[in-house]
């Protein structure tokens, strides 16, 4: 964002409240510091000068602590009536944070090194492997190091293996052709959730949709862009663009929501960029969730009824980022056999967001109990999301054994009905 963008985004709050409500954290703690509207004063006057950023270093009531305390879940910009572009701002000033702010030895550490592992897949299935020797637990010394509470544990794919089985290259549709699509394979999810790709491949070719997974693509950027590493975000989001676009596909498809979203704002990651604005505009209207695709093609109909009780709770930047909320449930509910039960407050953040629940453990920990109470209070056999972070954060929340739900991606669940 250059400096007049800036300006105009913070002025475009007029102070209304009509956020405070939507706002998990401001839902919380009930202070103004930790509400959208809070902390785009904080934002004005670091821009301003009268609050140097650099001072502010996670000391309680700072700038930068509240600005650390936001999830980035948007769900201030799907409630606010002015159009303050919240999301655009905190990614600005997150990447001020990172380039000013005295953060302490372990705090830097823990940073780099989530955001290098999570979205290197080679480091990250390294990991995986460290990880089930542990029992997926961090030691308690090097937890205490890194300012993490010293039960914290990274969720585990019971099965390592079938976790990360590549798609291949190209899933041939069944019966009449009615499309040709890429996917992302992105980094987390191929390594962790590679079962959703194997189901959304499945799925489409079932609709008769060739699915192509480009062998040349990497990370999207999400997580940089997210983290203030707005340089990064860039480069990736232009190798990105430059795996995908030289094929004439019908869209480019995306099953994780935190990816869709960022690639979907490409065009404006790059807007600056006069070699790359008008591709990456192009590429971002071409980005499509693997449902917002799937509805407007029109369902085959599906010939197994499942006969369970669903709920469904919306990832944020799939709900907030891409405003894309009815296109998940109708598809679920035009499963056969399945009842369809809302989730009291399913549009707000479960906690996940990204490495938050590492860098924030007590606020991501409570708001990860809200969200499995109201899960548990549905009585729904399955949950449904379409975010990792999302689908692993709540299934580490959701009680072991017993009458515990399953917790799936939507696409998941359409193709136990193909
Ligand atoms: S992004 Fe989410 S946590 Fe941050 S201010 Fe907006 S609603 Fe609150
Ligand atoms: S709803 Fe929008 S205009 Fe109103 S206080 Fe919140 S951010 Fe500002």
């Amino acid at each position: 964002m250059n400096d007049q963008d800036i300006e105009k985004g913070l002025m475009a709050c007029v102070h209304c409240g009509f956020c405070l409500q939507a706002c998990p954290t401001y839902r919380e703690t009930g202070d103004e510091s930790d509400s959208p509207r809070g902390r785009l004063v904080l934002m004005r006057r670091v821009q301003e000068g009268s609050l140097p950023m650099a001072e502010a270093s996670g000391e309680e009531g700072s700038a930068g602590y509240h600005l650390d305390r936001c999830l980035g879940c948007r769900a201030c910009e799907t409630a606010c009536p002015s159009g303050v572009p919240y999301g655009q701002l905190l990614e600005h000033f997150r990447d001020r944070q990172e380039r000013e702010m005295k953060r302490t030895t372990g705090s830097k550490i823990l940073r780099e090194g989530l955001l290098g592992t999570l979205t290197n897949p080679t480091r990250m299935a390294i990991a995986l492997r460290g990880g089930k020797l542990t029992g997926g637990r961090i030691p308690a010394p090097i937890a205490r190091f890194l300012g993490l509470p010293t039960d914290t544990a990274m969720p585990l794919p019971t099965d390592l293996k079938a976790a990360g089985r590549p798609l291949p290259e190209v899933t041939p549709a069944q019966g009449e052709k009615r499309g040709r699509v890429a996917l992302l394979a992105g980094c987390v999810m191929r390594v962790m959730f590679a079962p959703v790709h194997h189901a959304t491949a499945r799925v489409l070719a079932a609709n008769g949709v060739e699915v192509v997974c480009p062998r040349r693509q990497g990370c999207c950027g999400a997580l940089h862009g997210h983290q203030g590493h707005g340089e990064d975000a860039r480069q990736l989001a232009r190798e990105t663009i430059d795996a995908f676009e030289k094929d004439d596909f019908d869209a480019i498809i995306v099953n994780s929501a935190g990816c869709g979203s960022m690639m979907k704002e490409y065009g404006h990651v790059l807007k600056d960029d006069p070699a790359w604005a008008e591709r990456a505009a192009a590429f971002s209207a071409r980005v499509k969730d693997v449902s917002e695709y799937l509805h407007a093609l029109g369902p085959r109909p599906m010939t197994r009824p499942l006969n369970v009780r669903v709920t469904y709770h919306d990832a944020c930047h799939l709900a907030h980022g891409q405003k894309v909320t009815s296109a998940p449930r109708a598809l679920i509910k035009a499963i056969p056999g399945i009842t369809f039960v809302e989730l009291t407050d399913s549009e707000i953040c479960c906690g996940s967001a990204g490495i938050y629940n590492f860098l924030q453990p007590d606020m991501a920990r409570s708001l990860q109990q809200k969200k499995v109470a109201n899960i548990l209070a549905t009585g729904a056999d399955i949950v449904a999301t379409g975010n990792p972070g999302c689908l692993a954060w709540i299934q580490s929340g959701l009680p072991e054994g017993g009458k515990a739900p399953e917790i799936l991606h939507p696409i998941e669940l359409l193709d136990r009905a193909y």
